[in-house]
């Protein structure tokens, strides 16, 4: 029986190369080759390849043990760049990567109801991050991080704005660039991020802020439904005829533990317009209403986060949100709550990057650019 051509398994190494360079690198060819169980001409004539398109680079020369020094190869930082954007039902903020997936600049605005108007605004930030590139270097690809949901197909579903409904945001997008662009549910991207960042695990993540999202990682994959609209978790019903949702139900969620909501309810409460700074202080003053409130966010977070548990065993259960970071105990009175003798999980993470949506959209776009199978950050396991 005949084995497999040097030209079928071609694209096969190049994956595994690449991911060994994302997760070693620098690193020699001769390095690369004993990890991959190839051979160094192999690794040679796919790292030439890397090489000519700018995508990998000498980095440095490996100390000297005796005879020849090895030159030592890695991702290039600078082979190109990554716009990365997160876009809110109040704002949309824009961040420049290098091939490193360094932060370079940063920007934001306010969103407007009008998809018109805003698509102006995301035309705006793009093109202002274009501008801080170096002139020589291309765009990898652009990643659209939104706090909505929207399809496989990339047309919006659900948004906070009515203009914005089934609009196709990717479609539009292409219109002015030809490069690499990705559309991922804000949520599913922050969980991706984290799945990268603690060693490629399976996790679920609940963030709340505006609304409340749930990102879901199993096997390296964010998983999506039939649709794209898995983890629609702030529309879950947690009080049978509880507060009535503009989704048309009533008792969802979101309408008891998104920060916005809480703020609203506090608000109420004080006759007055209450911000997340007020909101930590009146707590560390033990405020009577501020601590009925908290009451609450503790109940309904821990039906929600006792669900997922029981739904998806994750390794990390992640939570999310401007209200547990102005609580500094939180954690350990939230624990005990979570005493489900049916289902577990190995570790509850506190986790607050205002940026994690777009870094993450930015490792997705990376993973499709490589064409691997998954993201894979240096050093880990
Ligand atoms: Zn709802």
């Amino acid at each position: 029986m005949k084995g497999l051509s040097n030209r079928t398994l071609r694209p096969l190494y190049r994956r595994k190369v690449i991911k060994t360079l994302l997760q070693y690198g620098p690193i020699s060819r001769t390095d690369i080759a004993a990890k991959l169980n190839i051979s160094k001409a192999t690794v040679s004539s796919i790292s030439e390849e890397l090489l000519k398109k700018n995508l990998i680079a000498e980095s440095s020369i490996a100390a000297s043990t005796g005879g020849r020094k090895a030159i030592l190869y890695d991702i290039n930082r600078n082979g190109g760049y990554i716009i990365s954007l997160e876009i809110t039902p109040t704002y949309i903020s824009g961040t420049l990567l290098d091939l490193h997936v360094n932060m370079i600049s940063d920007t934001c605005s306010e969103t407007n109801k009008e998809y018109s108007s805003s698509f102006n605004i995301i035309l705006e930030t793009i093109n202002s991050l274009i501008k801080e590139m170096p002139k020589e270097q291309p765009i990898i690809g652009i990643s659209i991080n939104f706090r909505g949901t929207v399809s496989k197909d990339n047309v919006i579903k659900y948004f906070d704005y009515d203009s914005w409904r089934s609009r196709n945001l990717l479609e539009d997008l292409s219109k002015h660039y030809s490069c690499l662009i990705n559309l991922n549910n804000e949520a599913n991207a922050r969980a991706y991020y984290n799945s990268v960042h603690l060693d490629n695990s399976d996790l679920t993540l609940i963030t709340m802020g505006t609304g409340v999202g749930l990102g879901i990682v199993e096997d390296n994959q964010i998983y999506l439904g039939y649709h794209g609209y898995a983890g629609e978790i702030g529309h879950i019903i947690v009080e049978p005829d509880g507060i009535p949702c503009p989704c048309g139900n009533k008792g969802c969620l979101e309408s008891y533990i998104s920060t916005i909501e809480i703020l609203k309810r506090l608000s109420t409460k004080k006759n007055k317009a209450i911000t997340i700074n007020d909101f930590k202080y009146l707590y560390s003053q033990n405020d009577i209403d501020v601590l009925e409130v908290v009451n609450d966010f503790y109940k309904y977070l821990a039906i929600a986060t006792n669900n997922v548990i029981n739904i998806f065993n994750p390794k990390y259960m992640i939570l999310s949100s401007e209200i547990i970071d102005s609580i500094p105990n939180f954690i350990e009175i939230f624990k005990q709550k979570l005493n489900s003798k049916v289902s577990d999980y190995e570790r509850l993470i506190i986790f607050s990057n205002n940026r994690s949506g777009a870094i993450g959209g930015a490792y997705l776009l990376l993973r499709d650019f490589f064409d691997i199978e998954f993201y894979i950050k240096n050093g880990n396991k």
